[in-house]
């Protein structure tokens, strides 16, 4: 099959011809009918995150189409179509040991990091990192739920965000505008997007910000205030993760506010929580996302509450690779995905 491999020691990227991987027997061949290229993608590859493995397939945000599955799995046929979690059961921590899956693993291993990733026609994981995609969706809409709208919904998840909550995202970029889009629908309101950039804080407003405002306003904090009607936020969301941001998002806080902090590159634990009590107010560190969040999201686009059809821009060959990180990196906080088609 041809993969796109990565040689993290030479820093070379290369399409190769490599053999289909072998199936073990509880895990899935599945052909990848499309994978997004994240940013975070770029980032290990300009060697800010460390992968496990020297040469390596890419990308982590795929859909695609069961090939084979090993002699114990019952639960997927070749031809079902699916949506890949970035993360699969680490089989050894007492979570796995008692045969509770994916969920709770507490050492799920990752896409890309410890296992090869899906910039390639097929790719191997464990059949409970699958989430089922009705035929009425298309894959690719699948593959940009596994990608910038997954970590977000992990993130409201992890803020227990309740409807009719103060919503404050610093840095509306592609995680933050499609955490917007995902505040709307769980009720929040109002929801107040903070960015730099005017484009970017046009677009959280069609999707669904309520006010969007540049964080380097010294009025801010007193402009959330009267938009709040005094009570400040209930959660605050930061996807820039600057000391300024930071400063800032936690100032404006109301009583018992969450600040949650999420962090782009996944590394070791997909969920990771740390908290520390300030007045009542917290703050939580989150990272990606777990396949009950993968489910809900595709429960969510079938029934026509979400919409991540504008959220795709290109889609392009495996051979156009590096046409399509340049694309991510000098659209460096663009929320429409570039994904490859192998
Ligand atoms: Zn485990």
């Amino acid at each position: 099959m041809r993969a796109v491999r990565f040689d993290s020691v030479a820093g070379k990227l290369e399409l190769a011809e490599v053999p289909i991987p072998a199936l073990e027997r509880d895990e899935v061949l599945v052909k990848v009918a499309a994978c997004g290229i994240c940013g975070s993608d770029a980032a290990r590859m300009d060697g800010f995150v460390q992968s496990r493995m020297p040469i390596y397939t890419p990308g982590y945000e795929a859909a695609g189409v069961v090939a084979a599955v090993g002699d114990d799995v019952r639960s997927w046929t070749p031809g079902d179509r699916v949506v890949v979690a970035a993360g699969r059961e680490c089989r050894n921590c007492p979570e796995c040991r008692e045969g509770r899956g994916s969920d709770i693993c507490s050492d799920l291993r990752l896409m890309a990091v410890h296992y090869d990733g899906a910039w390639a026609e097929y790719l191997v994981t464990s059949a409970t990192a699958l989430v089922s995609v009705p035929d009425a969706m298309p894959l690719e809409h699948a593959a940009v739920l596994s990608g910038a709208v997954s970590t977000p919904y992990g993130a409201i998840d992890t803020a227990r965000l309740r409807p009719a909550e103060a919503v404050g995202v610093w840095g509306v970029g592609g995680l933050g505008t499609h955490l917007v889009q995902l505040a709307r629908i769980c009720g929040a309101t109002p929801i107040i997007a903070l960015d730099r950039r005017p484009e970017a804080r046009e677009r959280a407003l069609d999707r669904g910000a309520d006010v969007a405002l540049d964080p380097a306003n010294k009025r801010v904090a007193s402009y959330i205030a009267e938009i709040t009607r005094g009570r400040g936020l209930d959660v605050a969301f930061d996807f820039v993760g600057r000391e300024s941001t930071f400063e800032q998002a936690r100032a404006v806080l109301g009583e018992r506010g969450r600040l949650v902090l999420v962090k782009r590159a996944p590394e070791g634990s997909l969920v990771e929580h740390f908290s520390e009590g300030e007045d009542g107010r917290t703050v939580i560190g989150h990272t990606g996302y777990r396949v009950r969040h993968l489910k809900a999201l595709v429960e969510l686009t079938e029934r026509g509450r979400l919409d991540v059809s504008s959220s795709v821009s290109a889609i392009l060959p495996l051979a156009r690779v590096v046409e399509g990180l340049a694309k991510v990196r000098e659209y460096e906080g663009n929320p429409l995905r570039v994904l490859l088609r192998p």
